[in-house]
């Protein structure tokens, strides 16, 4: 995976402003960005040129140094936590039909069928108990 594993300062100073990689030492001023406020590498106190391309290009490299991924799981994770809730849901529902299916072919009491359902609904959707 292309996650930077590089000096952590040295990305608060890519940036140009402090990302609190490291925590408490982000409050010092052992902190890169306190004691070389220029970016990282030959170029870094160079001409400032910007482009809106670089611009943008930083607030994603930001937002991907800040949550510690690589950029393709920017996108990738949070959809990949949906599918596996759906599924979730899904194999939920189907626990349900295949214990019901159960039940009918091992000719199981109607009633106590329901009641072996209803363990499958949160407590304030299932069926009242009949009071005789
Ligand atoms: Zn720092």
């Amino acid at each position: 995976m292309a996650r930077d594993t590089g000096p952590q300062c040295k990305q608060c100073r890519r940036e140009g402003q402090k990302l609190f990689l490291k925590g408490e030492r982000c409050l010092t001023e052992k902190c890169g960005v306190e004691r070389r406020a220029y970016p990282p590498g030959q170029h870094g106190r160079g001409r400032k040129r910007i482009s809106e391309y670089q611009v943008r290009l930083l607030e994603k490299q930001k937002l991907r140094a800040i949550y510690g991924v690589g950029a393709a799981n920017i996108v990738f994770l949070p959809l990949a936590n949906k599918i596996k809730l759906k599924l979730k849901h899904e194999s939920a529902g189907r626990a349900v039909v295949i214990s019901g299916l159960v039940g009918v072919a091992q000719g199981d009491n109607p009633r106590i069928l329901q009641e072996k359902l209803e363990c499958f609904l949160p407590p304030g959707q299932r069926s009242k108990p009949e009071s005789h």
